[in-house]
Order: structure tokens, then sequence, then C-alpha cells
């Protein structure tokens, strides 16, 4: 009897692992070659979310990707970066020539790695280390594949067991991103002692007359950016001059948490190419991230069973991310009242409740709307008090959508995990399920400050509320409790300083380049690309 069940379990395809069921929302659908996906790629049963994502998307009344496709001219980019990936990937003779050179020149006296200078670099670099939460990382992904555009390198990735499973292969042709697990530098490249050996800006600090400096990076093997925030020397990454000594350098090794994108428009070097490859600014990380992150079948299916069990047949989808920075000054008890002043009040997203307990809402006399909301958290309450305000009292007849009749409202969450453990693949995946569900919605809510829902609303390519940081205890409430953003894009937290006032006005007044950045609607400190008018 037991092997019976084994073997059933083992031959009927209801207990594969990781299937991937076709959610309603896209049977509907005739299917297409979206085209950001390469052609190349076959149909993979292997990476549903490659051809099943793009699908669901277009047929979306509200998810953006109808009213800003990417431009042909990133298309042919992408198409040409596949080729370069192709011949440069760790299969690549090109990529084991290239990793040889760096064992020989790591085994010499010589600490700064220099280069042979009779070895042509055919191929060069650009390697991503993984560094704090999900959101940052797939901010800072994206950023160092638009940089991998922009100078002709190939991006590898140097994914520690947290990352992987999240994510399937991005290029085609049964190319690989994943720097192998022998290669000379793998998971080495976090630390602060090599930062110390190997950084732009290390070098840049010691070499003091300007010629040596130059001599001295060009003739580097291996280079490591440190750009995760503070103001250092590696932060000279962002200037035109830098980016020449850079040209030659095989090996770059980039740490970053950031999504430094928006800087590239203020190079003079970059913004004519950026010009042409993203037309609409207020799209760039929605293509990029979409064309570079295709949830595993792990992940898509818990996705689309989710999306369709509880999400799929609501009128209208509403993603409420909560991330609360510092629980003890912002407890629930603070943070729930700011959330309902955000979507009842400033917003109208969610219908007020009837004083009436009691009264019953009768759906065979009134019209009524359905609303699934879902409530992306660590924490739990926020969802369970939501939930049960909508079940145990009837939604006044004043919601928005409504038309002037009465809203049934579904609260749902998938996972309260706590705390954060960026180091746990499990909960990682937890993550990007979440991340992926919020990107489906029709109406965001995200938390400033926060890169998770910066991530959501970008994939969307929605304008998100951002719920306001509702202050402390003893601070004065901070009002309104939430702000409609501008653009969708996410915002660039610590970038090299950056006036965008005068810029923007000396840029429209002497005819330059149109104006493209504005500080960000919920961190007044930071930047990011809008389609700003002048
Ligand atoms: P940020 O800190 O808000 O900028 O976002 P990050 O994604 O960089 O880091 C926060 C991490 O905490 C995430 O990657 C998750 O591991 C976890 N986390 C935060 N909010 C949520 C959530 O709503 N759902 C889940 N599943 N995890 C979350």
């Amino acid at each position: 009897m037991i092997v019976a069940s084994l073997l059933l379990i083992i031959i009927d395809p209801r207990f594969t692992q990781h299937r991937v069921p076709t959610p309603s929302a896209r049977d509907r659908i005739v299917p297409l070659r979206p085209s950001l996906v390469s052609s190349s790629f076959p149909d993979q049963p292997s990476c549903a979310s490659r051809q099943q994502l793009p699908q669901w998307r277009s047929s979306s009344s509200s998810n953006s990707s109808n009213k800003s496709p990417a431009s042909p001219y990133l298309l042919s980019r992408i198409r040409d970066y596949e080729q370069r990936h192709k011949r440069c990937d760790p299969h690549s003779e090109s990529f084991l020539r290239n990793s040889q050179e760096l064992v020989r020149v790591n085994n010499s006296p010589d600490a700064l790695l220099t280069r042979s200078k009779d070895l042509a670099p055919d191929c060069r670099y650009i390697v991503w280390v993984p560094v704090n939460g999900l959101g940052n990382r797939m901010l800072s992904l994206a950023s160092s594949f638009v940089y991998a555009l922009l100078t002709d390198r190939v991006l590898l990735v140097d994914f520690d067991d947290s990352m992987s499973g999240l994510f399937c292969e991005p290029f085609p042709d049964d190319a690989t991103w994943l720097l192998p697990g022998d290669f000379t530098f793998k998971g080495r490249s976090n630390g602060e002692k090599f930062r110390g050996v190997y950084s732009l800006g290390n070098l840049l600090e010691k070499s003091e007359k300007k010629h040596d400096e130059e001599i001295a990076v060009q003739a580097t093997a291996l280079l490591y950016l440190y750009l995760s925030g503070d103001n250092n020397y590696d932060m000279l990454f962002y200037r035109d001059d830098t980016q020449k000594l850079l040209t030659n350098v095989p090996w770059l090794v980039l740490r970053s948490d950031q999504h430094f994108v928006p800087y590239f428009f203020v190079m003079p070097g970059f913004r004519a190419e950026l010009d042409r490859l993203f037309p609409d600014k207020e799209a760039v990380f929605q293509h990029v991230g979409r064309y570079l992150f295709s949830p595993t079948n792990r992940v898509w299916g818990r996705v689309a069973r989710f999306y369709d069990t509880y999400l799929a047949k609501a009128e209208q989808r509403i993603g409420l991310q909560v991330r609360v920075f510092y629980p003890d000054k912002t407890p629930a008890s603070l943070m729930l009242p700011h959330i309902l002043r955000c979507m009842q009040v400033v917003s109208g997203i969610l219908p007020r409740l009837q004083q009436n307990e009691t009264s019953p809402t009768s759906s065979a006399t009134r019209s009524r709307t359905l609303k699934a909301v879902l409530v992306a958290s660590l924490l739990e309450e926020f969802y369970t008090e939501l939930k049960d305000m909508y079940w145990m009292r009837p939604a006044a007849d004043d919601g928005e959508g409504g038309g002037g009749g009465v809203a049934a409202v579904g609260v749902y969450q998938t996972s309260h995990e706590g705390w954060q453990e960026t180091g746990n693949g499990a909960h990682n995946v937890k993550a990007l399920v979440d991340i992926y569900l919020l990107s489906m919605c029709d109406v965001l809510v995200t938390s400033h400050f926060s890169t998770f829902g910066y991530v959501a609303h970008s994939l969307a390519g929605l304008r998100p509320w951002y719920l306001q940081n509702p202050g402390d205890y003893e601070a004065k409430r901070n009002e309104p409790a939430c702000v409609r953003a501008v653009s969708p894009e996410p915002c660039f937290h610590f970038h090299p300083y950056y006036d965008t006032n005068s810029a923007n006005h000396g840029d429209a007044a002497g005819g330059g380049p149109a104006p493209v950045i504005m500080n960000c609607e919920d961190y007044e400190w930071g930047f990011k690309l809008a389609n700003l008018k002048y």
C-alpha cells in the first residue's frame, strides 16, 4: 500500500515538485512572444514565468507594459548583449583565458594585480556581489546590467546560497551568469580586506599624481568598486574621466546596495546613449527588471497559486506593503491608524466602515465592488487587523470605485516572517513571492524608503502611494499619511552630490539635455528618474 502510494506520487504530475499551474487570468490570453524575451529561449517548462509573466502583464489593464513598450534600440542592444554574454560566459574559452590571467597575476608578488600588456581583453566583466536585502540587491543588479550595456561588459554574479533558486538564468543559449565555484575570487569580495587591496578608491587615493593614478588604474587586471553609500574615493566611479580609465580593466567587481542608474543620466559620457535606450525615463527599471528577473518555478508557482486563489477574481487588487524599520518607535498601534488615514482618507483607496456593526449588506440588492488587499509585511498584525475590520463591519457607501455601491473587501497575506533574514534562502523565496504579487496589483501603497517596495512598484510600472514614517510617540504625527509618487522609478538614496534644482534649470535654460532627475517623493536627499516637463 505504501509502495503503491509512493508510486502514485512519483508518476502523478500533480505531485511534481514546483509544478506551476496556469493561472486563470492567463488562460484567456493568446500566447505571444514577448519582445524583451529572446526568441532563442525555448518555451521552457523549467522557467514558466519567463513566458507567463509577460503574457499576464499584457492582458492586465492596469499593469503598464503596453503603455511604454521597450524601445527598438534597447531591444537591439539587448540582443547584442546576449551574443556577447554567450561568447564570454564562464563556459567560454575567453572566460578561461581571462580567469587564468587573473590567477597568474594574483600569484605574482605584485599586489596590484598588474595585467599583461599583451593580453588585449576580448571580454571585460562586471561581477556583481550581493549585499543587504533582496530589494537592495535587485536594484543594484539591474543598475549593474545597465552599466554592462553602456560599457560593453559582461555581467556575472557572485551569488551566495541565499540567492540561488530565486531567479532563472536570464540570458539565452544556455549561457550562464553564475561565477563558477572555483573562480579565484568567488565569495571573497565582500570583505573590507578585499576593499583595502583592490578598490578603485584605494588606488586613486594612493596615487598622488594624476599621471600615476591613470597608469595604475589602466594597468590593473581587477578593480573593486565599493559603491555602498559612504562617500569614499570609489565614488569617483561616477565621473566620465574615471570611466575612461576603467575602459580596459578586464575585471570590475561591484558592491552596491543602491539603484545607481539615475546618476548615469547626469554623466555626459553616458547620456546620449541612455536617451536612445530609454526614451521613457519612467520605465527604466521596469524594462530592465522585467528582462533580467524571471522567478524560478519554485517562486512563480507560489505566486501564481496565490494570485489565482485570492486575487484573480477581484475587480481591484490593492497591494499594501508595510515595512517597519524601527518597531520600537512605530508600534502597530501607531502604524495602523496611519495606514487607515492613508488608505481611507488621503488616497480613498479603501472604503471607510459603517458605524453600525449589525447592518447587514445584501449582495442581492446592492451593487458591490470586490476589492482584494494583499498585505506584504514581516509582521502579522496589519493583516489581521484589516481583515477583521472589513469582516466585522460593513463598508460605508463612499468607497472609491463603488459607484455609490458598497465594496466587499478581502484581505490576504502570504507570510509573516517576523524579522529580516537575508542570508536564508527559504526566507528570500517568500520575500520574492511578495514582491511579485505586489507587482501584479492594480494600486499600490508602499513604505517610504523601502527598496522592497521600490522593486514591486517599478516592476508594475505603477506610481504608488508612499506611506510616510508616522513619526514616534513623542514626535508630531507625520501628515499627510501618504504621498503619491510622481514617477514609478526607484530612488537612488546615497548618491554622489548633485544639485537637482540648479542642474535641471541650467539644462533647460541652456538648451542642454532635458531634465530627468527629481528629488524622491519619500526621501528628499535621494533622487530618481522622471519625465519632467520644463
Ligand atoms: P528594504 O530594507 O525595505 O529596503 O528592503 P530589502 O528587500 O532590501 O530588505 C528587507 C528584507 O526583509 C527583504 O529582502 C526580506 O528578506 C524581508 N522583508 C521585508 N519586508 C518583507 C515583506 O513584506 N515580506 C517578506 N516576505 N519579507 C520581507
